[in-house]
């Protein structure tokens, strides 16, 4: 007779013990399932810590993360019908915090317009042309971090001694405009070269 090689020896071991611990796959949809502690699941946005940098939306691999700049704020769309839970959102977040995978699996749907989420960060525009900046929350993030340092920039001087206001999101050409006063205003880098080489 032949006798049983380790391997079968090995499966016939796991076979026996599976008889008295039970199954290991879980009852879901006729029970709830807990995840593990580490499971990647539905990335949810955080209101108060995404600064609207947009890294998330630059390292997503199947790029399921829309970015829009609209009149005055800028739109993340994150779509779940095309997310691969990868986590690449979460670990390259600047604050760390402005995304995370909850533990959410059951994200199955037929209405795929159903299958996403959004949030909205006010925008800073130039006040001279009304091209965009960034956004605010974004800026005074930079500010923070750069703490001294940023009295170096005339914009981010401005954002560190007084709370932004959305500057008029049409162009407001002035006559006199580029006067050597406009270096103190909140300007996109076309038209603060035009102020600085100009005047
Ligand atoms: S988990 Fe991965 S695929 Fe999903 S939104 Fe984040 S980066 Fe994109
Ligand atoms: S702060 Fe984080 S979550 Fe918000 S846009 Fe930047 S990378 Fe994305």
């Amino acid at each position: 007779m032949r006798l049983p090689s380790l391997l079968q020896f090995r499966i016939l071991k796991e076979v026996f013990k599976a008889l008295f611990t039970g199954p290991y796959t879980t009852k879901f949809p006729y029970k709830p399932h807990t995840p593990a502690e580490k499971f990647r699941g539905k990335p949810e946005y955080d209101e108060e810590e995404c600064v609207g940098c947009g890294a998330c939306a630059e390292v997503c691999p199947p790029q399921c993360i829309d970015m829009v700049d609209g009149e005055e704020k800028r739109k993340f769309t994150l779509h779940y019908d095309d997310c691969i839970f990868c986590g690449q959102c979460q670990a390259n977040c600047i604050t760390e915090k402005g995304i995370k995978l909850t533990l959410e699996y059951d994200l199955a749907t037929f209405d795929r317009t159903k299958a996403r989420t959004s949030i909205e960060k006010d925008l800073l525009f130039c006040e001279h042309c009304g091209a965009v900046i960034g956004v605010i929350d974004h800026i005074k993030w930079v500010v923070r971090r750069l703490g001294p340092l940023a009295y170096a920039n005339p914009g981010l001087l401005l954002v560190s001694h007084k709370e932004l206001g959305l500057a008029e999101r049409e162009a407001r050409r002035l006559k006199e405009f580029p006067r050597r006063s406009d270096r103190i205003k909140f300007c996109c880098p076309k038209c603060r070269r035009e102020v600085v080489l100009a005047d």
